[in-house]
């Protein structure tokens, strides 16, 4: 596979850096709120130095991510096995975070939700053995590279495996390994081509790694060359940015995507600690620009595996107006089976939600299917029996209801019933009423 692979620390990164700014298209803004309280003491103990233009340029952020374990013990106290072990865990799979979420981690609460997100932990590699590299199958269904082709009427374009931060559960972590790259101009233009050539496309999903890496011109001239194809009726895209690095999210963006809709974008909160005031004003500009933003969380061992955890996630999302969508149970990914949970407690989790807040609070539940099999989505048993006649339903309670199914057969056979003798009788009355 050909790939433009470009430098991997933090001083350059050429799709970022060669870009001029464009001309911000001014929108609604929210009024300025103050940042949360770890934030603030977390910024101010380790970033006193940085100016605010250069905390809130989504490129310095960017350009100065904590990509070492010997930076990372600049700010989190590691002990010395500690960091030896860590550097054995980053050997294999690289550590990236931003001065921006590492801020909203207290560095001494060890149990931290965003800490456990964030920072690699010791069981990547010791429970190396349990896990696929690519459970999904992904490889096997992409058509060209880059290209997944896996449900009828829509296509995933994977632009780069570069993400801001690495998220320490990701499902792609094979492919943090090997240097960064993006898809060089060819391997784009053949992934629209197919697009072209295949009329049932009506949904392109711009995925990666991040692809909000790019320059926002760079983003444009993909995203235009979509819109182009006629038969394509919706553009997605799956990013982290809102909730790692939201100043990616500013009115040069969201012009650019405002005049490209209908656009969706996918984003991937799971903590409702990681909803901040500057999550919410990324959101809220999105919205604003005519983009809706849903939430896919996944299922996270110690992190958000409890009812409390997800319904104050929720609620948190539903405020900023992003919409709970999908919770994923953690694919079976090598590298992650300390984060993950049986598929009973997701199961457990919306029980506890379903009927005690909104429907709309409540995401879908799935499981990501192995070998390529597709999303199924796993939810509390609420239908004791059925008949053609009958249903026998729990609620929430756990109280028990009898509900008449409305059959097309007997429904018929019971209105002929009625209506029949009806019909007899307006007929009399026409006929003893005639002049
Ligand atoms: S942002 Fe998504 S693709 Fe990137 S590391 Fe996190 S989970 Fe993986």
């Amino acid at each position: 596979m050909t790939k433009s692979v470009i430098e991997t620390n933090n001083q350059v990164l050429g799709e970022v850096d060669e870009e001029p700014p464009g001309t911000a298209i001014v929108l609604n803004t929210l009024k300025e709120k103050p940042p949360s309280k770890t934030v603030i003491i977390t910024r101010e103990r380790f970033f006193n130095h940085v100016t605010d233009d250069n905390w809130n340029d989504w490129k310095w952020q960017f350009h100065n991510r904590i990509t070492t374990v010997d930076e990372l013990a600049g700010f989190i106290p590691l002990s010395n096995k500690e960091q030896a072990q860590l550097k054995l865990v980053t050997a294999q799979y690289p550590l990236s975070i931003t001065p921006y979420y590492l801020s909203l981690i207290s560095p001494h609460e060890v149990d931290n939700p965003i800490r456990k997100q964030a920072i690699p932990s010791f069981d990547e590699i010791a429970f190396a053995i349990m896990g696929k590299e690519d459970p999904l199958g992904e490889k096997n269904d992409s058509v060209v590279p880059g290209l997944v082709h896996r449900y009828p009427d829509r296509v995933l374009m994977v632009l780069t495996n570069l993400c801001p931060m690495l998220c320490r559960h990701c499902t792609r972590k094979r492919e943090w390994r090997n240097g960064v790259w993006v898809r060089t101009p060819d391997e784009i233009e053949n992934m629209l081509e197919y697009i072209r050539r295949h009329e049932a496309i009506r949904d392109v999903i711009i995925s990666g790694g991040d692809p909000l890496v790019l320059s926002t011109r760079r983003l444009e001239d993909i995203i235009s060359r979509i819109r182009r194809i006629n038969h394509v009726e919706i553009i997605r895209i799956g990013t982290r940015f809102p909730v790692v690095l939201p100043q990616r999210i500013d009115d040069e963006l969201c012009a650019m995507l405002s005049k490209h809709g209908p656009i969706w974008l996918n984003t991937h909160f799971n903590h409702v600690r990681e909803i901040t005031p500057e999550a919410a004003e990324a959101c809220d500009r999105l919205v604003r620009s005519g983009v809706p933003v849903n939430n896919q969380s996944v299922l996270l061992r110690g992190i958000n595996d409890s009812v409390k955890a997800q319904t104050e996630l929720c609620h948190g999302l539903l405020r900023i107006k992003v919409r709970p969508y999908y919770l994923f149970q953690c694919d079976e990914v090598q590298g992650t089976e300390h984060l993950r949970t049986s598929v009973e407690v997701g199961a457990q989790i919306i029980e506890g939600m379903r009927g005690h807040t909104s429907g709309l609070a409540i995401p879908t539940f799935v499981v990501d299917l192995p070998q390529g099999g597709g999303k199924v989505p796993v939810q509390p048993n609420y239908v004791l029996s059925q008949t053609k006649e009958e249903w026998m339903l729990r609620n929430y309670e756990g109280h028990i209801f009898q509900y008449r199914n409305p059959s097309s057969q007997i429904c018929s056979e019971e209105a002929a019933e009625i209506v029949s003798p009806v019909n007899d009788a307006i007929d009399h009355l026409l006929v003893s009423t005639k002049p």
